[in-house]
């Protein structure tokens, strides 16, 4: 018993050793859109994870697709005094007010993954979103090179859904315009829930007689309300379609057949530099920057990662090479 309570002191005066020493300890907000979606969770628990690791604590909400409860819960955030916000915004257009609280508290704001538009913003992390669409649309075009093309958008008021389309208009629009493609539909899922997905695209399918030969689905969340649809004609598999996130329904629904492609983002990369980024901010520190990008009320600097486009040929070299997802759980 000895041994152990001087086995326990000794870790606990090691690991008071181990944490590295901030001046003071950083409070940090995280407000999340939506932790029922598969991705937020693992952005989440790894921001949190490398966020203590650096000696701050971390205060995490989920408004789950609700704008109003969002706004309160960023409010409750600031009243029990963060230093630093980090926001994952369900919509990017109507948080300039609550911002403009937090800064006037001195509160330093981080937009995590989405810009916030219009608002006083110190920092943005993301992925190249725009690049992003452009993954997705350069590998429906490669494999449907005319025909039928319905565009299933994301959120309407997540900018990311406005930079995804912006991409895959990039590639699409010159096949449009030489006639090789026939665009069919275009519609947004509010909130990126696949159960919105799937009334849009029976919808869509009813409407073309099921001559549609690719979807342009913005994410995996989309694309599988869309593809339960599809089956639900006996198209499944043979209508092309994207998807973006390397859920884990995703990936093995690339490996059965049923989805073309997803597209992989290093969401380890993000949160552990989102983490890294929110204590500097509240540190006052100045991060390292490799973009900017303006929200409508000025430049904010920003930190942009690279997307990787994933299809039959390449899981075991990206997702499962990475640990995103395990040999195990994809059998
Ligand atoms: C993210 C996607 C995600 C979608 C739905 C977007 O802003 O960039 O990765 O699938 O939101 O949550």
């Amino acid at each position: 018993m000895k041994l152990y309570n001087l086995l326990l002191t000794a870790c606990a005066v090691c690991l008071l050793a181990c944490q590295p020493a901030l001046a003071k300890q950083i409070k940090i907000g995280m407000a999340v859109d939506d932790l029922r979606l598969e991705r937020w969770q693992k952005d989440r628990d790894i921001f949190v994870r490398q966020a203590e690791s650096l000696g701050a604590s971390v205060f995490v909400q989920s408004a789950n697709g609700n704008e109003e409860t969002q706004m309160s819960q960023i409010e409750n955030m600031i009243n029990r005094g963060v230093d630093v916000l980090v926001i994952i915004p369900y919509n990017g257009q109507v948080l300039a007010n609550v911002i403009a609280e937090a800064k006037q508290e001195g509160i330093k704001v981080l937009a995590y993954d989405r810009m916030i538009n219009n608002a006083d913003v110190d920092f943005y992390i993301s992925f190249d979103n725009e690049r992003v669409g452009e993954l997705q649309a350069h590998s429906l075009v490669t494999r449907v090179a005319q025909g039928n093309y319905f565009l299933m958008g994301g959120s309407p008021v997540d900018n990311n859904a406005k930079l995804f389309r912006a991409g895959q208009m990039k590639v699409l629009q010159p096949l449009i315009d030489s006639g090789k493609i026939h665009i069919v539909g275009d519609q947004w899922a509010d909130g990126w829930l696949p159960e919105n997905a799937l009334k849009i695209m029976e919808n869509a399918l009813t409407a073309n007689n099921n001559h549609i030969d690719a979807v342009v689905a913005s994410n995996d969340a989309t694309a599988g309300g869309a593809i339960q649809a599809l089956a639900a004609q006996g198209l499944a598999g043979k209508v092309a379609i994207s998807g973006q996130d390397a859920d884990l329904a995703a990936i093995k629904r690339i490996q059965q057949g049923t989805q073309t492609m997803t597209v992989y983002k290093p969401i380890k990369q993000l949160a552990t530099e989102a983490a890294e980024i929110a204590v500097q901010l509240g540190q006052g520190e100045t991060p390292k920057s490799n973009a900017k990008l303006n929200n409508g009320l000025k430049d904010i600097p920003a930190w942009l990662l690279t997307p990787i486009a994933v299809d039959n040929t390449n899981i075991a070299s990206t997702v499962i090479a990475d640990g995103f997802h395990s040999q195990a759980e994809l059998k």
